[in-house]
């Protein structure tokens, strides 16, 4: 064990949080947990941790699962190929390699969904193998304490973080090492003004000593934003006494890939009622049965990492029911059956401001 490794771990019996994964090395339940903790904080994962392994307690019951049911448990977590990727690999675990979760780090990285970082994480965690884990966290603080000065998203500073990761492992607990360094990173060297004076690195610590830690890690590309416009028709009429209404299932390859929404009108800019009755998509979906506008919301702004969406929802009473009920991925459903249905977050608040009054 090296002088880093040892002092990293000593810190990490310290001060590491009571998490329900740090108490098992069962791989389903580690793998369970990477996949919903990538992109996700950990106050927020831990109760999807939970949900899931009470669902589906082993990687059969989940390879039983719909992707409707599993996709309604993910809601809300986002970056849904998570979950439609862990559904296809449950599967597959169970048909070819009869339940039994692959040991070795370049078997895992063949299943779907399972990427270097996983793959490290179980085959160190679950079989003990030396892989080192390497997330923004990893990278963040070794870029800081040894000086990275590389673009770490270049071809350069890439090679140079896994070069240390591989140096700096602890070979005998690879597993500990791993959750020591992630875990420092998430506690202790966070991104903006961590407490440098209390750390124990700080010596040591190039960004410390030289006044970088505002700049390290240091990127070249920056994210590029795409800013969309979502126009949603809440549709609605009577039938048999009950009020109807229409949810769309998302099939293209784009966001929300298998989710449920209201019709959806995308446009290139924002636009106005008047202007939207009159695209062909609106055209196509309200056909010529006659309709009354009954509300519409304000713009609400939803983020995600690379798009920044505008979406208005626009409420709308039919005289009788619209044409377009056959086409295969839309359900006629009666107004109190949306909440059974995976919806896209921004949906979701949305109906639970309005308190489901369509
Ligand atoms: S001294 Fe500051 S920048 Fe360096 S490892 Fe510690 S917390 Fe991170």
């Amino acid at each position: 064990m090296n002088d880093f490794s040892t002092q990293l771990t000593h810190w990490y019996d310290l001060h590491k949080r009571n998490l329900p994964w740090r108490i098992t090395n069962n791989p389903y339940a580690i793998w369970l947990s990477e996949i919903i903790l990538q992109q996700t904080r950990v106050d927020q994962g831990l109760a999807y941790f939970e949900r899931f392994l009470a669902e589906w307690p082993d990687v059969f019951s989940l390879a039983n699962a719909s992707e409707q049911e599993v996709l309604r448990m993910w809601q809300g977590l986002g970056y849904y190929s998570r979950a439609r990727n862990m559904l296809h690999t449950a599967k597959d675990i169970v048909f070819r390699y009869n339940g039994e979760f692959p040991s070795d780090y370049h078997t895992l990285l063949s299943l779907k969904g399972i990427g270097p970082y996983t793959a490290a994480a179980i085959s160190s965690i679950c079989f003990n193998e030396a892989c080192p884990v390497i997330d923004g966290n990893v990278i963040r603080v070794l870029s800081r304490i040894f000086g990275v000065t590389e673009a770490v998203d270049s071809a350069i500073g890439k090679k140079r973080i896994e070069e240390l990761a591989f140096l700096l492992m602890d070979n005998q607990e690879p597993g500990t090492y791993n959750q020591a360094i992630m875990e420092f990173g998430a506690l202790q060297c966070v991104p903006s003004s961590p407490d440098c004076e209390k750390c124990i690195f700080k010596d040591r610590c190039y960004a410390n000593q030289a006044q970088a830690v505002k700049l390290l890690p240091l990127k070249e590309k920056k994210t590029k934003v795409t800013l969309r416009y979502f126009n949603y028709l809440v549709l609605s009429w009577e039938a048999g006494g009950r009020y109807k209404t229409i949810i769309r299932k998302r099939l293209r390859d784009d966001i929300w890939k298998g989710l449920f929404e209201f019709p959806l009108v995308e446009t290139h800019e924002e636009t106005d009622f008047e202007r939207l009755q009159h695209l062909p998509d609106f055209v196509k979906l309200a056909g010529t049965t006659r309709f009354h506008l009954i509300k519409q919301s304000v713009t609400r702004k939803h983020i995600l990492s690379h798009q920044k969406i505008f979406a208005r929802f626009y409420h709308l009473h039919f005289d009788g029911p619209l044409d377009l009920v056959d086409e295969n991925n839309i359900s006629l459903i009666s107004q109190n059956e949306l909440q059974s249905y995976p919806l896209p977050r921004l949906i979701d608040r949305y109906l639970q401001e309005i308190d489901g009054n369509l």
